[in-house]
């Protein structure tokens, strides 16, 4: 790269914002999905909008692709530089600006990671509700960017009902203000445009976030079923019957054994083949009811035992215990391949008992850990990323299991966004006119198509999926 440009960069973002070093620079080399990688020309950090803002002009200036990342927690490939370009990275954006607890909303930088926004602001009796379970370390930014879900996002809605406003850099180098605190801003929703545009429309810098009063009471419940499939039958009713508990979350006999064997121990039975670990929240005489109707719901459907966690200690390691699952998972094999996909809730069964078949006829070991209120299922398959025979099998397995799920009225992608890995499988959901849409969408925002290219829209010529030409604008461009 010419050292002008360099040395240009350097003086906006300081030789800590900028990495050059080959050796540095792999450890960008890919996201949570393991098997794309390559590494990127180069890696920026800025430290605030005003710096991103600079940096975007520069880059615009030398026709570089930028790939917007937060922690690189995706599990789709998409803070991936498939093409090579500039990982542009938020981690030095990391400050919490404003919390109003009385306009209920938190201003934060885009760098901040989600569990740090959650801690900044339950002093005032508030949260942030989604919670990946990647919350220990994924940004606002990212959660942004992919829509992201978690397992209280059941009744709190994924992160598109959470955000307000957003301060976006665009490939230009132009500053948007997109919403803000107020509650029904006017004009076309270009916070919802961009929530889940997976870097494709710029880079946020900053976002303004709702909050929602902490609950009065939550009762954590296990219910213990010898069977995945009644575990699923009691989610499926349990949604029949309208009781809105805040997370129900499954968790199967290998997930089990793989926590239970890990650090992140959580008093898991041995004697389940799967758990339903469900949080209600609410007011206290409330909560005592629904938790009541639940337990009853899922000893219908063969629940043996339904405990209740005692204390906040013991919710706090349940919990733990889920969200640190996948990590536990490195004690089956070296790789995971976490496949997210969802149904409608009332083909929960049918669906996991398709994904079993499809693994176990490709001899692959499979686990199942998932949001199972929302139909959000992660079929997780246990591999060796050096066996180049098991790798095709597992992909292979990936895509089989896509097609299970669409055929039954499901979709690609329950949280995840779909990043490279899934991008061409979009047409199975999306007709040729509907793709072409969101390139049309896109090109308003980024006409150069530099923002993270190759990911979530199959793009021209790899699916032959054809583009009208765009009118060219009165007046040139902006
Ligand atoms: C153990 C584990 C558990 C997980 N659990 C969940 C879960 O429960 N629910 C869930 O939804 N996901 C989950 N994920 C996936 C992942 O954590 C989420 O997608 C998360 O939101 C990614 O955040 P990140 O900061 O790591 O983003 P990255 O991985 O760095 O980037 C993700 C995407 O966002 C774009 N991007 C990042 N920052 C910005 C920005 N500031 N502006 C514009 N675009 C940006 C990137 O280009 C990329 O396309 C999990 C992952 C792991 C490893």
């Amino acid at each position: 790269m010419d050292s002008g440009f360099l040395r240009a960069l350097e003086q906006v973002v300081g030789p800590e914002g900028l990495t050059t070093d080959s050796t540095r620079r792999r450890a960008y080399e890919c996201d949570g999905l393991a098997l794309v990688r390559r590494v990127p020309d180069l890696v920026l950090a800025p430290l605030d909008t005003s710096q991103a803002r600079e940096c975007m002009r520069l880059l615009r200036e030398e026709g570089l692709a930028v790939i917007p990342r937060g922690a690189g927690t995706g599990l789709a490939g998409g803070a991936t530089p498939h093409e090579g370009g500039v990982v542009f990275k938020t981690s030095r954006m990391r400050r919490v600006l404003e919390v109003s607890e009385r306009d209920r909303f938190a201003r934060v930088e885009a760098g901040v990671v989600n569990v740090d926004l959650t801690s900044a602001c339950s002093h005032h009796g508030l949260r942030y509700a989604p919670d990946p379970s990647s919350q220990q370390a994924c940004t606002i930014g990212g959660n942004v960017a992919n829509n992201s879900g978690g397992p209280h996002c059941f009744r709190y809605g994924a992160t598109t009902r959470s955000i307000l406003g957003l301060t976006v850099i665009t490939a230009e180098g132009e500053v948007m203000e997109l919403g803000g605190p107020e509650p029904d801003p006017e004009g076309l929703d270009l916070v919802g445009c961009f929530v889940g545009c997976e870097g494709m429309l710029g880079v946020a810098t900053e976002v303004t976030c709702r909050l929602i009063p902490a609950p009065e009471t939550t009762e954590t419940l296990l219910a213990l079923f010898p069977s995945l499939d009644g575990a699923c039958e009691a989610v499926t009713e349990l949604i029949a019957e309208n009781l809105e508990p805040s997370a129900i979350e499954i968790l199967d006999r290998l997930t089990i054994e793989a926590v239970e064997a890990s650090v992140l121990a959580a008093g898991y039975p041995d004697e389940a083949d799967a758990v339903l670990l469900i949080d209600i929240d609410g007011l206290a005489e409330e909560v005592r009811a629904t938790a009541q109707d639940v337990g009853e719901i899922a000893r219908a459907h063969g629940a043996f035992e339904i405990r209740t966690a005692t204390d906040a200690k013991e919710r706090a390691r349940l919990w733990a215990g889920r969200k640190g699952a996948f990590g536990a998972m490195g004690r089956i094999a070296p790789d995971l391949y976490v496949a997210d996909v969802v149904v409608p809730r009332t083909k929960l069964k049918e669906v996991v008992l398709a994904t079993t078949e499809i693994c176990q006829a490709r001899g692959l070991k499979l686990s199942n850990v998932f949001h199972a209120g929302d139909g959000n299922l992660h079929p997780n398959i246990s591999y060796d990323r050096r066996d180049e025979v098991e790798v095709a099998r597992v992909l292979e397995a990936g895509t089989e299991i896509m097609k299970a799920c669409v055929a039954v009225g499901g979709s690609l992608s329950g949280e995840h966004g779909i990043g490279l890995e899934k991008r061409d499988e979009m047409h199975r959901v999306f007709s040729e006119a509907d793709l072409d849409a969101m390139l049309r969408v896109r090109a308003a925002w980024d006409p150069d198509e530099r923002m993270n290219p190759g990911k979530a829209i199959p793009v021209r010529g790899c699916m032959e999926i054809k583009t009208k030409p765009l009118p060219v604008p009165s007046g040139g461009s902006s």
